[in-house]
């Protein structure tokens, strides 16, 4: 199948699944089992044996746990490309804490992951359209916990932003306060993303936990001039490392526990009924049911395209909750 056949079948969201290799605790660990199999005749397959019982799950690819991050690269990046022609485009990193969401997104430093890897490809891009286009890009960070968002690279951190309406009549959200930094070269990228990073940190004790039950956005601008045709671009590429998807025990947690539990399951239901709804094109998109989807629905309404990658752990321990993942990852597709 190739992309434009994809395109054409499938319409502009496209769900993904990357399985995570098994680690080495994990290989050290006797009694653990991989339940995850990939299908040799079709790399959109994955079959998964759950307490004895075989399930088959068919999405738009599947990458193997040895598939490198080049490889992953490689599938996306024509979507990435498309924000410099205009596109809106959203590219999420789905599954429950430790199936390499943060992986596929962040990557680690010696094997970056999607978003340093979307720079760098948009900076080498546009600079093959100078001298007749002149491109600016800018990127945003921002963090939702709890539904309340705040600006990862602003002067004050714990300050929290609000989502309005343009007032121009254009129906355009945009966020009063958030913070845009230019970025041209790798370094740019690194000060960027150790600002958000230290951010992050602070006003947390547990960076580990805080950021598996909250959602990270990196968001790119990308508009573009054409001085001699007076032509205008403006795209914008978000990338999404979303909170881990999860079932925390209802009995377990209580208090400040049980609410962002609670926040959670709000907000990735309801991108996931969002994302149901414009796949089988319902007249109402409920956008407001989420500081997520509200703040991203001009990203994922009109001609705009989706990514969903859906991260699965192959061990057994992990089986159910891969179970709701691929589950999820039906729903959407
Ligand atoms: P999540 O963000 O979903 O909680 P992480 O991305 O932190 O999960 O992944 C959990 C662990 O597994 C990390 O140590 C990460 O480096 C490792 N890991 C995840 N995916 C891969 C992969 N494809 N290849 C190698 N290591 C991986
Ligand atoms: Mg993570």
């Amino acid at each position: 199948k190739c992309h434009n056949e994809l395109v054409r079948l499938r319409g502009n969201i496209r769900v993904f699944c990357r399985v995570r290799p098994v680690s080495q605790d994990e290989l050290n660990a006797a009694e653990a089992k991989n339940m995850v199999t990939l299908d040799p005749d079709d790399d959109a397959v994955l079959h998964l044996s759950n307490k004895g019982k075989g399930m088959t799950f068919e999405l738009d690819k599947v990458f193997p746990p040895q598939a490198t991050q080049e490889e992953v690269f490689q599938e996306v990046q024509s979507l990435i490309i498309s924000c410099i022609d205009g596109f809106n485009i959203c590219i999420f990193a789905y599954g429950q804490t430790g199936s390499g969401k943060t992986y596929t997104m962040e990557g680690v430093p010696e094997n970056p992951g999607i978003n340093q890897r979307a720079l760098q490809l948009l900076f080498s891009e546009v600079s093959e359209k100078a001298p007749d286009w002149d491109f600016h890009i800018t990127v945003s960070m921002v963090e939702i916990y709890n539904e309340t968002l705040r600006n990862l690279l602003g002067d004050n951190p714990s300050e929290k932003l609000d989502i309005k309406m343009c007032p121009d009549g254009s129906g355009q959200l945009y966020v009063p306060g958030l913070t845009e930094f230019a970025v041209q070269s790798v370094e740019d990228i690194n000060r960027v993303f150790d600002l958000g990073h230290m951010n992050r940190a602070t006003a947390c004790t547990n960076l580990n936990e805080h950021s598996s039950r909250s959602h990270a956005l990196l968001i790119i601008n990308v508009s573009g001039f054409n001085s001699s045709t007076g032509h205008r671009t403006s795209g914008k590429l978000n990338l999404v490392d979303l909170a881990g998807s999860e079932r925390i025990a209802k009995s377990g947690a209580e208090g400040s526990r049980l609410r962002e539990a609670q926040c959670i399951n709000k907000s990735l239901s309801a991108l996931g009924d969002v994302i149901h709804a414009l796949r089988s094109k319902q007249a109402h998109i409920p956008f407001r049911n989420s500081r997520l989807t509200y703040l991203l629905q001009d990203s994922l309404s009109g001609d705009s395209k989706t990514l969903m990658m859906v991260q699965v752990s192959p061990m057994d321990t992990n089986v159910s909750e891969s179970v709701c993942s691929l589950k999820f990852a039906q729903r959407v597709r």
